[in-house]
């Protein structure tokens, strides 16, 4: 089966087709500044060229229907027609409470996450869009949401409330949530394949780095707790988000700056963590060059950043009462080699040696901590797309 696998920003469209029998990525590529001027698509089959295609996407529907155009094309096209699409399978940001797996998608379903747009806003009502797109163009074939949310919907309720009135809960369902859950779910049934155990005899914590991160703790197989809350903006030092700080510092820097509460939002969302801190940037590969050039600040940046996610270590191992493997996965998980390392030292108490010689690696499947290790330490390569795919074929099968 061909699945179909789309990821809708309000102004672009990500999409992967994949062959579900062999797991292979047919093509990929990307539809940008969707509504605005100078829309582009970029498609890329295969082991061929890149094809760029400059043309105007006045809305999502056109651009799904470029996507499927591009698929199809006689020239850089992957399948014959549409025929071979046999299912799609969206990205969804937020499920709340309401959808603990993945799901059909129908008209009650669609409705569902429409009342979960309050919660991401910037979110949601584009992965509807892009749902409603593709149903417009491909009304036979089946879709399938995946959400953000769901992997982390076995959490307690120790878990996931917040020490705020309970009514906030009931009225508005303020909660703990927890986000890039088809990751931590992929990468931690992916640790236990690794160590040849079953996920549901492991306690494990998977630390999501990439320019948003997040750390969760999968406790035989279930999500017990993460550190990404009601919104993505909650948890370790990211990119350009400030993770957890003191709630009181926005009232205070609101009136210091005379910023609105909108305004702070987006300093703590667009101008903090490690871009705010370091002055530098938000990627880490431009930090790590300043410190080693000596830019004091950025040094500071990356080590508030590995201690932030050492210390989620912690939280978790305590809040399982043990754990069996530590898996890095995402862009600085999976690429950043002396980062992972930085972390490893904070974790010494638990019994963990990491390798230098098996943290050698970008991008690769890998045990590495020492046999000795009594925690494992894995690289973890993510694939959200995969999982999506998988998800997908398993609903409409
Ligand atoms: P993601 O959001 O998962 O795509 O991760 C993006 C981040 O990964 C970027 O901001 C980079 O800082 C980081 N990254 C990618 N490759 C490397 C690398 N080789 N070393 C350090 N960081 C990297």
């Amino acid at each position: 089966m061909n699945i179909l696998v789309i990821n809708c920003g309000s102004s672009s469209l990500k999409y992967q087709l994949i062959d579900s029998g062999t797991e292979e990525v047919l093509a990929k590529g990307l539809c940008e500044r969707i509504g605005i001027d100078k829309s582009v698509l970029t498609h890329t089959p295969a082991g061929r060229d890149k094809v760029k295609i400059e043309t105007p996407m006045p809305n999502h529907t056109v651009a799904v229907r470029l996507v499927i155009d591009a698929l199809t094309d006689a020239g850089h096209g992957v399948v014959k027609s549409l025929g071979e699409i046999s299912a799609v399978g969206h990205r969804v940001v937020h499920g709340g409470e309401k959808f603990a797996s993945s799901v059909v998608i129908d008209d009650a379903v669609l409705k569902a996450i429409e009342e979960c747009n309050d919660l991401a806003p910037l979110h949601n009502p584009a992965n509807l869009i892009g749902i409603n797109s593709c149903r417009e163009i491909m009304p036979n074939v089946p879709m399938v949401a995946v959400f953000d949310t769901a992997f982390h919907q076995t959490m307690p309720e120790k878990a996931y409330l917040y020490g705020l009135p309970y009514e906030y809960y009931e009225k508005y369902k303020v909660r703990r949530y927890g986000f890039h859950g088809t990751s931590h779910d992929y990468v931690s049934a992916r640790a236990a394949e690794i160590l040849g155990k079953t996920r549901d005899a492991l306690k494990i914590i998977v630390c999501h780095l990439g320019n948003g991160g997040s750390v969760s703790a999968v406790d035989h197989g279930k999500c017990v707790d993460t550190s990404m809350g009601l919104t993505p903006l909650e948890g370790i030092i990211m990119g350009t988000r400030s993770g957890s700080i003191d709630p009181a510092i926005c009232d205070f820097i609101c009136q210091k700056e005379g910023l609105t509460p909108a305004e702070m939002n987006s300093v703590l969302n667009k101008k903090s963590g490690v871009l705010g801190m370091s002055k530098v940037s938000s990627d880490f590969r431009d930090i790590e060059a300043a410190a080693d050039d000596g830019n004091r600040l950025a040094r500071v940046t990356l080590d508030a950043f590995y201690y932030s996610v050492a210390k989620y270590i912690g939280a978790y191992a305590a809040a399982m009462n043990g754990v069996d493997a530590i898996a890095f996965t995402a862009g600085v998980g999976e690429n950043n080699i002396a980062g992972r390392a930085e972390i490893a030292k904070y974790l010494g108490y638990l019994g963990t040696e990491i390798d230098a010689e098996r943290n050698n690696v970008r991008g690769e499947d890998r045990v590495i901590s020492t046999d000795a290790s009594r925690v494992a330490l894995l690289c973890v390569p993510t694939n959200e797309e995969l999982a999506i795919a998988r998800q997908t074929v398993a609903l409409v099968k």
